[in-house]
């Protein structure tokens, strides 16, 4: 078993920066669990210490049944990938991924094999006896996690590994990534502050705060259910619209009359701000909604992005690609589906 706990968690550093507070995380056993957050929020710092090249000020991390906290990196049966990719430039493809191996005294044999299995699985074979300079930035990658694999350990830590490669890149190695994961089903913790990426990998996603957990669950339900306004405007591209409103007669009724299905438990005449994705408005010539005005439009292909002034603010509308509204052109905004969440605007979290 190697679930990773991690509990009541601090980190202080001597200069009084407070990068984790009272963390509590359970990561289980076989699970792609991805850290997101801003620059800052302390998802490295929380990586760091559960490998152990950082000291916890308070708290503990366990990895498997072992408490880790005093353990050195190299006791802890974990490999990490880094942004930097970190090869050995004069050593090949195989003694790279040998490396670790050959560190811990494994037989020839077997270090054979686990390097072979891996450049397999990797799709590296033709390139085991080049150096890494002769090899692309994604091939690069792809050795540095193919060192993290031969060890067989009980968790792989990965911090932004995908950042320095281009986007095609980045979506192919994504998916290398999360296959690889599958097929060793092994823990692995990401830490990323690509919202894109955290949604496309994790099975649960925890985002993270100024050093706190702000929402930890599946990327489904953080999409459509984000637990606070910081939640709700770091997930989802465009993003989510925030629209104030009040509780009117089972309705929610924002500024300009639009209207949108009330969540239940909310008490008539209570101010919120309703959390409505783009994909859940809709743009019409005439009829009822927010009267407003097209701003821009992004003709991306299979969708189109309109942005429009109304009175309940400027809102975010996917539309499919037949929906041609001009720029200037006076059109109204209607809310179809269920009930958005509700945020209350002064604590910022949600409430139904
Ligand atoms: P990024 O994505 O930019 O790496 P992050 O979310 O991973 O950000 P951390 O690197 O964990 O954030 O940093 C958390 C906070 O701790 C930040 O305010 C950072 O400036 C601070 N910090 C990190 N390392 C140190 C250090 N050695 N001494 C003092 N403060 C530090």
């Amino acid at each position: 078993m190697a679930q990773v706990n991690v509990k009541s968690l601090n980190k202080t550093f001597p200069d009084g920066t407070v990068a984790v507070e009272h963390l509590d995380l359970e990561i289980r056993d076989g699970e792609l669990f991805v850290m997101l957050g801003p620059s800052g929020c302390g998802k490295t710092t929380t990586l760091r210490i559960i490998a152990g090249l950082e000291e916890e000020t308070s708290g503990t991390v366990t990895i498997g049944d072992e408490v880790v906290s005093g353990l050195r990196p190299s006791q802890r049966d974990i490999a990490m990938v880094f942004q930097f990719y970190a090869l050995y430039p004069h050593l090949s493809v195989r003694d790279n991924m040998a490396f670790p191996l050959r560190a811990a005294k494994a037989p020839e044999a077997e270090i054979n094999e686990r390097v072979l299995e891996a450049a397999k699985m990797l799709q590296l074979e033709p390139y085991l006896t080049r150096k890494p300079s002769k090899l692309s930035g994604g091939e690069q990658q792809r050795v540095a996690l193919g060192r993290a694999m031969v060890r067989h350990p009980k968790a792989f830590l990965m911090d932004e590994p995908l950042t320095n490669l281009d986007a095609e890149l980045r979506a192919d190695m994504r998916a290398e990534v999360k296959h690889v994961q599958q097929r060793l089903n092994t823990t692995m913790i990401y830490v990323t502050h690509d919202q894109t990426e955290a949604m496309a990998l994790g099975h649960r996603i925890a985002i993270l705060n100024k050093g706190k957990l702000e929402q930890l669950g599946a990327p489904m339900e953080v999409y459509e259910r984000p637990a606070s306004l910081f939640a709700a405007r770091f997930i989802g591209s465009p993003p989510m619209n925030l629209i104030e409103a009040e509780v009117t007669n089972g309705h929610l009724t924002a500024a300009g009359g639009m209207q949108l299905l009330a969540p239940e438990g909310l008490k008539r005449g209570q101010k919120v701000i309703a959390g409505v994705r783009p994909e859940r408005l809709t743009v019409a010539a005439d009829g009822d909604g927010a009267r407003g005005r097209v701003v821009s439009r992004e003709m991306l292909g299979d969708e189109t992005i309109f942005v429009v002034d109304t009175e309940a603010g400027l809102l975010n509308v996917r539309m499919p690609p037949t929906a041609r509204f001009a720029e200037e052109q006076a059109v109204s905004v209607r809310h179809i589906g269920a009930a958005p969440p509700a945020y209350d605007p002064q604590t910022e979290q949600v409430v139904s």
